[in-house]
């Protein structure tokens, strides 16, 4: 009986470390294949459905917005602060419609029609969950850049510079990836847009390395 014990002890002791020597062999091969796993759960996160076809306002149409409207790009961001002094710019923040994320390259200081708007979306945004689904606010990540700010982010291309949106208040990111697997939620906001969008509230850009829909309030 005692022998017994010993024998399945033994066996029990062996067959760990079996497994261990196994596991150190292949650790190379573990982790990748962990690292694999968790990479493509990420990337089923935050589809943005119908994006692409619905959202192609390239620079030269965004562009009709803020030609006539907004304000002159700022150098750096002091200025876009004293805007906000003295009224011009309205700063925005989070409420339990959407959220702002920390912002590196940009302020979250905005022409107020685009505070009218984001309340216009996050609206519609409510009328098509129609209820059956919980509000999920969404995210913005980036608002008003200075020139600077907007070097930094694109290198020294003097076209990319003086055509950057962001510099005249009028444009906003919103990340359709902060939906996660709220994938209700993210097409009810995905079809929110579409309609101020057809209703020429806004010009919208699919931004499928950022992850954000880029918005041009008209
Ligand atoms: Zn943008």
């Amino acid at each position: 009986m005692k022998r017994d014990k010993s024998v399945k002890k033994l066996f029990l002791i062996s067959f760990v470390a079996v497994l261990l020597i196994f596991a150190f062999i292949f650790r190379g091969l573990l982790k990748y294949e962990t690292r694999n796993l968790i990479g493509n759960r990420g990337k089923a996160y935050g589809r943005c459905e119908n994006c692409k076809q619905y959202f192609k306002d390239e620079v030269s149409t965004q562009e009709k917005a803020y030609k006539s409207e907004g304000i002159r790009p700022q150098k750096v961001i002091e200025d876009l602060e004293k805007l906000k002094e003295k009224g011009v710019l309205i700063e925005l923040t989070s409420n339990e419609s959407y959220r702002l994320r920390d912002m590196d390259h940009s302020v979250p200081y905005v022409l107020p029609k685009v505070k009218v708007f984001l309340d216009l979306l996050s609206d519609a945004y409510k009328l098509e969950l129609n209820n059956q689904l919980v509000y999920v606010p969404f995210v913005i990540t980036s608002a008003t850049r200075s020139k600077r700010t907007v070097r930094q982010l694109m290198g020294n291309n003097i076209n990319a510079i003086s055509n950057s949106a962001h510099l005249k208040g009028k444009t906003i990111d919103i990340s359709y990836k902060e939906f996660g697997d709220y994938n209700g939620q993210s097409k009810c906001f995905v079809m929110a847009l579409e309609k101020l969008h057809q209703q020429k509230k806004c010009y919208v850009k699919y931004e499928r390395a950022q992850g954000c829909l880029h918005i041009t309030v008209r």
